[in-house]
């Protein structure tokens, strides 16, 4: 049910307004994101380069409603681009269409994705495609399909969500076409119909998924901070006898960070999602429903006041 709630509040607006002017909850989004400017990333960046940790790197913002606020978005990833390039920075981009204009158009969106891409493509930097609730799932697949056949195909990359019934039929497909993808849980509110309702059956989904597609072309990234699903992907990828350079681990910045260490230092490539940008709050929340742990932390902080 809590998570259920936090879910709802990630979307509302009159819930936005109210915590994002508090000041404890911008202190507790410290602990998940950058920080709010590019530079704020690219030393969160370099800290966890020199820690032995490969970065992806994700301008936090969703839903974009005028096509005006597009431009500042694509600038700002042209420019994370360039600083990667210059710092020699181990790190790969991450966006979700929706911050690129996707519900103003389609057409829009791929403009703005393919400024993005061609400067990526330019510096060799891989971009994944985040994957955001189930409006947007044939949507993001058939533009990552587009993007990945356009540009360089082992450069561009996309998400599938492990508690989402069709992930199977998906991960076939594209393990028949060698994608790159990250297999997650899933972080929305799905309705059971769409998703599983159960944990058990996400995390045994999430297994399936990740046995299944570790043996095909494509390239997988395992990015979950569930031990079991780690355990599941060193002991398949060993069956596989898949080098450390095949595949790739991920978590989110802030989250098991000792682990993230540990698994690097077992010669796993590791990667770790970074968020920055004022536009916290969305993945915030969603943060603190995964963790009801989390959020008590945060109603403490807030009585204590
Ligand atoms: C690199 C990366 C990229 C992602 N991209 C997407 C995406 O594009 N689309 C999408 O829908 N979802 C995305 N997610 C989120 C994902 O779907 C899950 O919601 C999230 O990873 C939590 O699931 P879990 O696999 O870690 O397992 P869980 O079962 O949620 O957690 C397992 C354990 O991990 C730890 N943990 C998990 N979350 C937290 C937290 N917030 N705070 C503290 N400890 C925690 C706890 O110890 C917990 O018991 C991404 C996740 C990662 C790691």
């Amino acid at each position: 049910m809590l998570r259920l709630f936090l879910l709802y509040l990630s979307r509302a607006g009159w819930a936005r307004g109210l915590i994002t002017r508090w000041g404890v909850a911008r202190r507790m989004a410290r602990r998940f994101v950058a920080g709010e400017t590019l530079d704020d990333a690219i030393s969160a960046s370099q800290a966890l380069n020199q820690r032995g940790l490969l970065v992806t790197l994700d301008y936090l913002g969703e839903s974009v409603a005028r096509a005006e606020d597009t431009v500042a978005v694509v600038d700002m990833y042209r420019a994370l681009l360039d600083r990667i390039q210059q710092q020699g920075l181990k790190a790969s981009v991450s966006l979700k269409l929706t911050h690129l204009g996707l519900d103003i158009s389609e057409e829009l969106c791929q403009t703005n994705l393919r400024h993005i891409l061609t400067t990526a493509k330019a510096h060799g930097i891989p971009v994944t495609i985040d994957m955001e609730n189930t409006p947007y799932t044939d949507v993001t697949l058939r533009i990552y399909r587009t993007m990945r056949d356009e540009y360089d195909f082992s450069n561009v990359g996309t998400v599938i969500q492990s508690y989402l019934r069709r992930s199977e039929a998906d991960m076939q497909a594209l393990a028949a076409e060698g994608a790159h993808i990250r297999l997650v849980k899933g972080a929305y509110l799905e309705p059971a119909e769409l998703a599983f309702p159960d944990k058990a059956e996400v995390d045994a989904s999430f297994i399936r998924l990740l046995r299944d597609y570790l043996p095909s072309s494509g390239y997988l990234c395992i990015a979950s901070h569930d031990e079991q699903m780690i355990a599941a992907g060193q002991s398949a990828a060993k069956a596989a006898a898949l080098p450390p350079e095949r595949f790739e681990f991920q978590m989110l910045y802030g989250i098991r960070t000792t682990r993230q260490e540990e698994l690097a230092k077992a010669g796993y490539q590791m990667r770790v999602y970074v968020p920055f940008g004022e536009a916290w709050y969305p993945y915030f929340m969603r943060r603190l429903a995964e963790r009801p742990a989390n959020l008590w932390f945060f109603t403490k902080s807030f009585f204590s006041r």
